[in-house]
């Protein structure tokens, strides 16, 4: 079953890695047909994540030339017809993927992960909790399964899988000491639930770690800043306590001896939320976990902005410049 389709699109292709002058807007690039496994969504909101950068700087390697981007919401535009029928899905359903060439007005994605938005869900909003959302869940239940009444540390706590790390958290009921960058983010991480937020400076994190946890350290520290802050995230993580590494924002953490890890009985887990949703049980069981959360605890949703596609230069300089609070979403 397939709408009327036009034959180009607009979108953003990369040819070469380097900074946001090799984010190419065009106007004129071919519509995908959808193969075996793939539904064509048309795109109604372009999730922004900060994997994106790194796949335009070069830090992660992927094939190019490449449409960027790895989420989106829309609807069903057409069916390959090898889906499975009882993947139920029809044209026009509104539904939100994580799938490659995402920067753009259509995109075939695998039905595998693709998934319907619940009715009492928007558009804008399932784009802005889907990649970021289920990042935070499988880190508090797989990574580390944090426990009520834990102490943890997280960073970055106004960024977008900060902020659902803090409401993921406070609905688990452990405590939550959050840091962020500046003054002005602090009132973000407090709205999200977390018990305690601090201005990262000299240390200030040492401190406060210190002081909620009697000497002991955090159970688990969730570090998704990377290089500027691992050794210190091994510093205040408690005795048999986790430090879930989850990313490079500040660049990519270097190699360490893992005898230090003795002294503490320390854990330190290198997640990627691709290795805990691969099958479709997994698929189901997080998706499905994501939206009752959201329909339970009536988490609201902190979207930073909605940049037009053309302007995806102006919004990962504002990701990487660390002036942004919540998701960045974009519209083709
Ligand atoms: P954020 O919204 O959290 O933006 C990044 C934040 O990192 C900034 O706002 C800033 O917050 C902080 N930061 C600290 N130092 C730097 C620096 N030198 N340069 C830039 N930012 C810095 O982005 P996302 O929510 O999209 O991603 C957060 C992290 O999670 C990233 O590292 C990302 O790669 C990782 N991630 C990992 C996944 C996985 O599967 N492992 C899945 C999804 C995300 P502040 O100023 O408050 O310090």
């Amino acid at each position: 079953a397939s709408t009327h389709l036009p034959k180009t699109m607009k979108g953003i292709l990369i040819e070469k890695t380097g900074g946001t002058e090799v984010l190419q807007y065009k106007t004129d690039l071919p519509v995908p047909t959808p193969k075996e496994g793939e539904v064509l969504v048309k795109n109604d909101y372009i999730g922004i994540n900060y994997i994106d950068t790194y796949f335009r700087t070069g830090l992660y390697p992927s094939p190019k030339p490449e449409i960027l981007g790895r989420e989106a919401s829309g609807t069903i535009a057409s069916i390959h017809p090898s889906v499975p029928s009882s993947s139920s899905f029809a044209p026009h359903d509104r539904v939100v993927y994580l799938a490659s060439s995402s920067y753009a007005e259509y995109t075939a994605a695998p039905a595998s992960k693709t998934v319907k938005i619940p009715p009492s869900i928007s558009s804008p909003d399932a784009c802005a909790a889907l990649l970021q959302g289920l990042t935070a869940l499988t880190l508090t239940e797989e990574s580390h399964a944090v426990q009520r009444g834990n102490w943890v540390l997280v960073l970055a706590a106004s960024g977008g899988v900060g902020g659902w790390l803090c409401r993921i958290l406070r609905a688990k009921g452990a405590h939550a000491i959050a840091a962020v960058g500046s003054e002005d983010k602090v009132a973000v991480a407090r709205e999200s639930g977390a018990e305690v937020v601090l201005v990262e400076g000299e240390g200030v994190v040492e401190g406060k770690v210190r002081e909620c946890t009697g000497g002991k350290g955090v159970v688990a520290v969730f570090d998704g800043v990377g290089k500027a802050t691992f050794e210190r995230s091994l510093e205040v993580v408690g005795r048999k306590g986790t430090v879930v590494s989850f990313g490079s924002a500040s660049g990519a953490v270097p190699p360490f001896a893992i005898a230090r890890l003795a002294a503490k009985n320390a854990k330190v887990v290198r997640p990627n939320l691709f290795n805990y949703i691969t099958t479709a049980e997994e698929w189901e069981y997080y998706t499905t976990k994501l939206w009752k959360l959201m329909e339970e605890n009536h988490m609201k949703v902190k979207i930073h902005e909605i940049y037009p596609l053309k302007d995806v230069a102006r919004a990962h300089n504002d990701l990487e410049g660390r002036k942004t609070m919540g998701k960045l979403l974009m519209t083709p």
